[in-house]
């Protein structure tokens, strides 16, 4: 197995508990393959484990085991096999949920999720696009998990990033490309080849619950996709409007409400505009859920995306009625947990609204946070109580 040296800083980082090592601190890689397995040592050749190499990303190792390693096929296996036993003491009242979240399950570069009887899966890394692990992840899935279909979403520019060559999003296995899932109680239709991500924001599967306890009166759902918080503040609430700026969204979010026989409005929006027009009409709720894309992709867009998130924050609070509440959210892994709450704090102190927090939250418990590896913590959710 081909060897890679790093250096005192790359070894110290691994010693931590991190399993990346960047680039600039790789001593010698010199001729190793895209997406090879290979040895990690320090600079004197003590041994680190074993890790996945890419020649494209920053992120020049990934690690997946702290030892040797001969047998990549059947490790794979017992990675996929470690992280179906995980969800099975973790998760509740769903039958869709993350099965694999990368690093967070030492198969760094891997995305499995189930959708019922459908799993959807994505491949980040040139390693996991080798075919002796395309191979072992197939045959662990289908063994373990008997689904109609697994489905490969892909991102073109990952590939780009990763210098993979072009591949669409497809079936690997099986023809069903479409069928219901439940969470919570609450129904949705899933296409496994449309939509964004694997088809579902499944980290705030939680958060939807935790939410429908609070919620009442008129609610407003802004950036809603296909409804995920809109059905599930419904039962709760006297009138729910979900906004996007998605139509194709909206469209599948209309489906939803009607499977679940519910009520909702949907409006085809620029969610900024609408909170500017809606907060200078007047216009009041009981219940804002605030659900934005992830606006810094890198910690050099923070101050603007700080900025985004406070001006949203600051047009909801404007319109929450007494005794309102508002939940708010940031999927932003470069925008940290107390960053999210100062910028909350503040549109609260410009409001003069008297604020109190409810619950502050996280991404559901099928995408696990590695306490040592503080970039697979990514979303923050904050239900608070304004008067
Ligand atoms: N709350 C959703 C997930 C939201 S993802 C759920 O729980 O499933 C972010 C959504 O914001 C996407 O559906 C995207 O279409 C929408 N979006 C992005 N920019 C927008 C904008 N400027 N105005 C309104 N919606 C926007």
């Amino acid at each position: 197995m081909p060897l890679v040296k790093v250096s005192r800083r790359g070894a110290n980082r691994l010693k931590d508990g991190h399993v990346w090592v960047y680039r600039s601190d790789i001593v010698d890689a010199k001729g190793i393959a895209p997406g090879a397995l290979v040895a990690v040592a320090d600079e004197r050749e003590k041994p680190l484990g074993t890790a996945l190499y890419s020649s494209a990303s920053q992120i020049a190792i990934r690690m997946i085991s702290t030892e040797a390693v001969t047998d990549l096929f059947s490790l794979i296996r017992k990675r996929i096999q470690e992280a179906i036993a995980y969800r099975e003491r973790v998760v509740r009242d769903t039958d869709a949920y993350r099965i694999v979240f990368s690093e967070a399950d030492f198969l760094p570069g891997l995305i499995v999720d189930r959708y019922n009887d459908l799993l959807s899966l994505q491949v980040l890394t040139q390693a996991m696009d080798t075919d002796v692990v395309r191979q072992a992840i197939l045959a662990e899935l289908s063994e373990r998990l008997a689904p109609q279909a697994i489905a490969e979403r892909v991102d073109p520019r990952v590939r780009e990033l990763e210098q993979l060559p072009a591949r669409s999003s497809s079936l690997l296995r099986g023809e069903k490309t479409s069928t219901i899932f439940t969470m919570n109680g609450v129904r949705f239709h899933h296409e496994a080849l449309e939509g964004q991500k694997t088809g579902a924001f499944l980290d705030q599967r939680e958060n939807y619950a935790a939410a429908a306890q609070y919620a009442r009166g008129e609610a407003l759902d802004v950036f809603c996709y296909h409804g995920g918080f809109a059905l599930h503040l419904a039962p709760q609430c006297s009138k729910v409007t979900g906004v996007d700026s998605s139509l194709p969204a909206l469209e599948v979010a209309d489906r939803n409400a009607e499977l679940n026989g519910r009520n909702i409005e949907w409006i085809e929006a620029n969610a900024f505009d609408l909170l500017r027009d809606y907060a200078s009409a007047g216009q009041k709720y009981d219940t804002i859920v605030l659900d934005p894309p992830a606006f810094a992709k890198s910690k050099s867009n923070l101050e603007t995306a700080l900025r985004g998130y406070k001006e949203l924050n600051l047009r909801a609070l404007r319109m929450l009625r007494p005794g309102g509440i508002l939940v708010t959210c940031s999927c932003s892994y470069h925008v940290s947990p107390s960053d999210f709450l100062q910028v909350v704090t503040q549109a609260a102190q410009d409001t003069h609204r008297t604020v109190r927090l409810l619950e502050s939250r996280t991404q559901a418990k099928d995408h696990p946070i590695l306490l040592t590896v503080p970039e697979t913590a990514y979303l923050k959710c904050v239900i608070l109580s304004v008067s």
